[in-house]
């Protein structure tokens, strides 16, 4: 994104819609933050610029990656889909990628307000892939997952973007291995991050999943949701 300095009159509209605080009014003029700005394009569309200062440029890659981890009706190349992430486990009841005996899980890192660097999701994949958890193929973050190990490309590490979605699947048995990690990470990571889990529900209205994260010492706010449309094929 860019702002023309030369046209801006203060006003001060695009500072209060950026996301991450990387516009600042100084002196009446809108300056730019380049190095937090995640290109969400929130600024040109939402702050109604009353002199058409602020434009977006064409990105390159690696920078590039930033607009589809960020730009809620940006659609991701890899998986044709509008947002962050996938349609993911909100659409199990059409997708069914998670059956009994499976478990979903997402891993969020950043927020609006906070963001993350991509390198944050390296801490996640190295441990994860150690346990051989299965990565969502329809996911833009698994496009980044270069090897077995976890690694993620080099040349994206230092990008910033509003969120990330690391999403995988687990037989039941290894919820405490994943557990483990997210809480081992919790003490060095310097984003925030948010967990969501997914599994069936019994026939007998229980969900089991539930007494297994108790029991890890996690608090459950069990989460009912319905998208209408979502997942449809
Ligand atoms: S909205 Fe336009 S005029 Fe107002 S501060 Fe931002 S760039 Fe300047
Ligand atoms: S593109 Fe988004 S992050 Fe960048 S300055 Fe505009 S609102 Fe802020």
């Amino acid at each position: 994104m860019k702002i023309k300095e030369n046209l801006c009159t203060g006003c001060g509209q695009c500072e209060v819609v950026c996301p991450v605080q990387a516009i600042q009014i100084i002196d009446n003029i809108a300056i730019l933050d380049n190095k937090k700005c995640v290109e969400c394009n929130v600024c040109y569309r939402n702050a109604q610029c009353p002199v058409n200062a602020i434009r977006p440029t064409r990105l390159k890659w690696p920078r590039l990656i930033r607009n589809p981890f960020s730009d809620v009706i940006s659609t991701h190349k890899l998986t044709g889909v509008a947002g962050r992430g996938t349609e993911e486990m909100k659409t199990n009841d059409i997708t069914n990628r998670f059956e009994f005996g499976e478990i979903g899980v997402s891993i969020e890192l950043g927020r609006p307000g906070v963001g993350t660097k991509l390198a944050n999701v390296e801490l996640f994949t190295l441990k994860l892939s150690k346990i051989g958890v299965i990565y969502e193929k329809a996911s833009p973050l698994s496009a980044l997952i270069i090897d077995n190990v976890g690694h993620i490309k080099e040349d994206v590490k230092n990008e910033y973007v509003l969120s990330a979605i690391i999403e995988f699947k687990i037989p039941n048995e290894k919820l405490p291995e994943v557990l483990r990690i997210i809480k081992d990470i919790e003490n060095v990571i310097d984003t925030t991050f948010t967990v969501g889990i997914i599994s069936r529900v019994n026939d007998n209205g229980k969900i089991p999943v539930v007494k297994n994260l108790e029991d890890n010492g996690f608090f459950v706010r069990s989460n009912a949701k319905i998208n209408i449309g979502l997942g449809h094929i």
